[in-house]
């Protein structure tokens, strides 16, 4: 293997390979090293696209269950695991044959499976496990994009909890479900992963420390998720703090804690538990940033808006940074860290976490982009709030899907919309519409000379915009 690159990037996920690629297709040399030996990182193995696809096949069960709805006589069986599983299998195969081409159409991009550590500023050991050497290279540049692990609670019993790797990584995801589950935290992985199980037949319980599940979104979107979840079957109990899991005989497990408001113990008899309370940058030991001098806290490498960490070659974006974990973030950050690099520092793009859409692919889907009403008014920027309920268009009516609402938040000093939240049917493509009129500073004026096609969910946006 050539021992000099132009760039070497550590990690190929979402914040590693855009930035991969486009650096190797302006003719610069690139090593890329990641333990999956592909594209796509975790996002791949065992985050979006295989809980995605689960989330396809629960919402295709409620379909079919709801069918009498479109004049249609369905049933449907209890879902079936195995065959649930084979088809998210089969997806993630499908995405590693099209990232393992791109590989190959890449001429100046050597990718290793294995893993990468600093020796020094410009210098990686690089451990191939597929040729089973290690050596040492030199990156005029170096990307870190190691990404994120799961967070794991540290309580009496820890062991026994499942978490995404369980239910969602690729050919390794468990071959059965339990009839019931607990999951442990009610952010966004907890909140869709309740979803979906439950549509798949499993009763679920919800546990969340916080007040409320989704902590940091729009309250009245919270409350719309809450209540349809609940309605489904959906046990969430918020303000509780687990202390321990244990296994009883018969093979199930309680879990243990207490009621934040009280102090009372609580317990909850159950065939799993599955942990999903939040990811943490990957920074093991012996990756070595010590030895490269990259300073880094506990929420992540730190980096400023062009991805920059305090050693100047070396850049770091993606989960690492922890500014927004997301794959859609990873990908913009890592971009940005490709025009750094491709024009010597002096790119004018910069990364704005607060652009990002959030997104909650659950029953019902959920976004917000931006600011909410609640963060403005904390940061002292004076707002007013529209909102209209996504169930008046005919869209939402086709589909008997009309709960929900969209809503902007619209600065009081100059017009333009600085957040943007929804809940309903299709919530996460209109983030899409939702993102350019935060990210550009359109206002409802701006929106309202727009026309979405009919029938569909995006006339929320125009019609709204138009009503102001
Ligand atoms: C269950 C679940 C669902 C999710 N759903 C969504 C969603 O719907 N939408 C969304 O936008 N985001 C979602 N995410 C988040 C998304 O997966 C991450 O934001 C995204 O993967 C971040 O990309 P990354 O490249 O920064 O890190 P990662 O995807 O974590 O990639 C890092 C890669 O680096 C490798 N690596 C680490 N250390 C080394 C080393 N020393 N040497 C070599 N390789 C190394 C890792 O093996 C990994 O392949 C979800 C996550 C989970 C867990």
């Amino acid at each position: 293997m050539n021992k000099i690159f132009d760039v070497v990037v550590i990690g190929g996920g979402g914040g590693g390979y855009p930035a991969a690629l486009r650096i190797a297709h302006s003719g610069r040399s690139v090593l890329m090293i990641d333990e999956k030996g592909n594209l796509g990182g975790n996002c791949l193995f065992e985050g979006c696209v295989p809980s995605k696809a689960v989330r396809e096949a629960a919402a295709l069960a409620v379909k079919i269950r709801g069918a009498e709805y479109f004049g249609l006589d369905a049933e449907i069986e209890l879902p079936h695991w195995d065959r649930i599983r084979s088809y998210k299998d089969r997806i993630q195969t499908y995405r590693y044959a099209q990232h393992r081409n791109e590989i190959e159409e890449t001429a100046l991009l050597t990718m290793v499976r294995g893993v990468g550590r600093f020796v020094s500023d410009h210098e990686i050991a690089v451990e191939d496990w597929d040729r089973e050497t290690t050596d040492v290279v030199t990156g005029h540049d170096i990307i870190i994009a190691t990404g994120s692990e799961v967070r794991s609670l540290s309580i009496p019993g820890a062991e026994y909890l499942w978490h995404s790797h369980h239910l969602f990584a690729w050919h390794e995801a468990v071959r059965e479900m339990p009839l019931d589950i607990v999951i442990l935290g009610g952010g966004y992985i907890g909140v869709e992963t309740a979803s979906m199980l439950s549509a798949l037949g499993l009763h679920v319980t919800l546990l969340e420390m916080a007040p409320s599940i989704l902590p940091g979104m729009d309250q009245d979107l919270v409350k719309v998720m809450a209540g349809h979840m609940t309605q489904r079957g959906v046990r969430i109990e918020t303000g509780v703090r687990v202390e321990a899991v244990a296994r009883v005989p018969g093979g199930q497990y309680r879990v243990t804690g207490r009621r934040v408001f009280g102090n009372r113990s609580a317990e909850w008899l159950t065939q799993q538990v599955f942990q999903a309370v939040g990811r943490v940058p990957s920074l093991p030991p012996d990756l070595g940033l010590e030895k490269a001098g990259v300073a880094y806290g506990p929420k992540g490498i730190m980096v400023d808006d062009h991805m920059r960490t305090n050693v100047p070659h070396i850049y770091a974006p993606g989960d690492v940074n922890g500014l927004s974990m997301l794959f859609h973030s990873a990908v913009r950050m890592s971009e940005i860290a490709a025009q750094e690099i491709l024009r010597h520092g002096h790119s004018d793009d910069a990364f704005n976490p607060k652009e990002m859409p959030e997104t909650v692919f659950a029953d019902p889907e959920a976004m917000s982009v931006g600011m909410t009403a609640d963060e403005a008014r904390g940061a002292g920027i004076r707002v007013w709030e529209e909102t209209r309920p996504m169930g008046v268009e005919a869209k939402a009516q086709i589909m008997g899907n009309t709960e929900g609402f969209f809503k902007m938040v619209i600065s009081r000093q100059n017009g333009e919309i600085i957040g943007v939240q929804a809940v309903g049917i299709d919530a996460a493509n209109l983030s899409s519409i939702a993102q350019v009129a935060v990210r550009l500073g359109l206002t409802p004026r701006d929106l309202g000379r727009m026309t979405f096609a009919h029938p569909t969910q995006f006339e929320v946006i125009d019609r709204l915009a138009r009503s102001i």
